[in-house]
């Protein structure tokens, strides 16, 4: 398939601007493919396809259960090349093969979907009725037409699909952007998506860079803009949709807190601890991020953590074991090692990590790390870092573990650690996040929502919640008579 056009109206389109993107891949540097930097133009051409699909109904129009057995056919034909994908998205990537293979983004990523299938045909939740002598009032559920989608590179694939999936399952007509730097297996999807009988026109991708995804934004036939990205690409989205009154849908940046309480097993606790603030090199929205121990286990947890931490096996991704790659870029290495130097400018210490792992010079490499030592105001404890970088914390009770895991502009994940049923509810309910486990850490099912709240933004993803968010009321009053 071609890397170096754009997907179009159900075709393969050269780019009007003819600038291009170079692909790396983050294990050796080397520059793996060119795609297309899609100008305005594009994105025009792409915005009229797609609204040309939504008017004239050959998606919106379709059944429920049409659009739903297109939707499960996409996702067979993801499991049919789900390893050829994966591959394409370690390179692209650096991630570890069998975790994009085996455990983890594919296998999510097609029960996802499988999902979207399933949850294209529930229409629950609206009643019709009579409010008003002589008048019956119908509730119609219906999509909310072109939406642009604009994902991240943390899990490029995997974030397509919780673009597309309910999007689609809603009725709506898309067009796609993945980041920058990830957009090989999005490329991937366009000739799956015309072999499952998705029509032509309904989904529309285009690679390209912040002005690819400002085209989109100000677009004003696109309907509704969905990002998953940074807390300060939100918040320039939100200003850009206002002056075409867009509905926004924003998956952003996240800050996760732990906070373990003293009748946990601590050594339990900290593999945990380790896998979760290194799963996918800590790029993770929901990455194990802040430790918060009571003080009077704070050396056993920290002798565990650090243990832990120096336990995670970091390789190349087809190496025996290998459970973290390497950042995804040179530029994010350097964002994360600054993080480390202010930190330890403003007195906190580097008990293990903090530097580019011995042997792994090439590429872009950095080890699992801990700080303690930093107060709660510091930037290393409250801004994402985006790496594989642990603070630990201490806290004197209840109230001020709360307090300190609620202290920062994210709101999107947390955990709490404890065997007291009544102590887990209490801090759950006090907790500002959309998501919060009770002695575990990062599980997610397609069933359950994802999203924020702060500054980690607002709408979901998985979930029935999610199609809901591309979905518009409206009422239908009727005279009787
Ligand atoms: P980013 O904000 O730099 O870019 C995200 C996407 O937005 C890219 O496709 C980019 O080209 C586009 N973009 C940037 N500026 C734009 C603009 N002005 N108008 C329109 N589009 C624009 O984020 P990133 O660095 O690719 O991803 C990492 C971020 O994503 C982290 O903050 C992470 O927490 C967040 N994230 C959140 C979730 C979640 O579910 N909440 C999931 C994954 C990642």
């Amino acid at each position: 398939m071609p890397y170096d056009r754009l997907w179009i109206d159900g075709k393969w389109e050269a780019s009007v601007g003819g600038k291009s993107l170079s692909i790396e891949n983050p294990v050796n540097g080397q520059i793996i493919a060119e795609v297309p930097d899609a100008s305005r133009a594009d994105v025009d051409k792409a915005v009229k396809a797609a609204h040309t699909a939504f008017y004239d109904g050959r998606w919106s129009k379709l059944t429920p259960s049409e659009r739903a057995s297109a939707i499960w056919k996409l996702a067979d034909l993801i499991d049919r090349d789900k390893e050829k994908i994966a591959q394409v998205e370690s390179d692209n990537t650096g991630k570890p093969y069998q975790m994009v293979s085996l455990g983890g983004d594919l296998p999510f990523a097609i029960d996802n979907l499988r999902f979207f299938a399933g949850a294209a045909r529930d229409t629950h939740g609206y009643s019709s009725g009579e409010y008003m002598k002589g008048y019956s009032s119908i509730y119609r559920r219906e999509p909310v037409g072109v939406v642009g989608q604009i994902a991240p590179w943390n899990y490029p694939f995997m974030m397509a699909i919780w673009k597309i999936g309910p999007a689609l399952a809603a009725g709506c007509t898309i067009v796609l952007k993945p980041a920058p730097g990830t957009p090989l297996t999005t490329l991937m999807l366009a000739d799956l998506i015309a072999e499952a009988g998705i029509p032509d026109g309904v989904v529309n991708i285009v690679t390209g860079g912040n002005d690819t995804g400002q085209a989109i934004v100000e677009h004003p036939d696109v309907r509704m803009v969905s990002l998953t990205g940074s807390t300060g690409t939100g918040k320039k989205i939100m200003k850009t949709a206002a002056d075409t009154l867009k509905r926004v849908h924003l998956e952003l940046g996240g800050k996760a807190p732990l906070i373990v309480f003293d009748d946990m097993d601590l050594d339990a606790f900290a593999g945990v601890a380790a896998f979760t603030s290194t799963v996918n090199t800590g790029q993770d929205c929901t990455a194990a991020t802040r430790v918060y121990v009571s003080k009077k286990n704070a050396n056993h947890a920290t002798e565990a953590l650090v243990e832990a931490m120096r336990a995670v096996k970091i390789g190349r991704p087809h190496d025996d074991g290998v459970q973290m790659g390497p950042l995804i870029s040179g530029i994010q290495r350097e964002r994360v090692a600054g993080f480390i130097e202010r930190a330890k400018a403003h007195g906190a210490q580097v008990l293990t990590g903090g530097t580019v792992p011995a042997g792994f010079e090439n590429g872009y490499f950095f080890e699992p790390t801990v700080i303690v030592g930093a107060s709660q105001k510091d930037e290393i404890i409250q801004s994402e870092v985006f790496g594989p970088v642990l603070t630990l914390s201490t806290f004197e009770d209840e109230a001020e573990a709360v307090a300190v895991a609620n202290d920062v502009p994210y709101g999107l994940a947390a955990s709490i650690w404890t065997r007291d049923i009544g102590r887990a509810m209490r801090v759950s309910s006090q907790l500002e996040f959309g998501t919060v486990w009770i002695n575990d850490h990062i599980p997610l099912t397609s069933e359950t929502p994802h999203g924020g709240f702060k500054q980690s933004g607002f709408g979901k993803d998985l979930s029935a919640e999610a199609v809901s968010d591309y979905r518009v009321t409206k009422h239908v009053m009727i005279k009787n008579g």
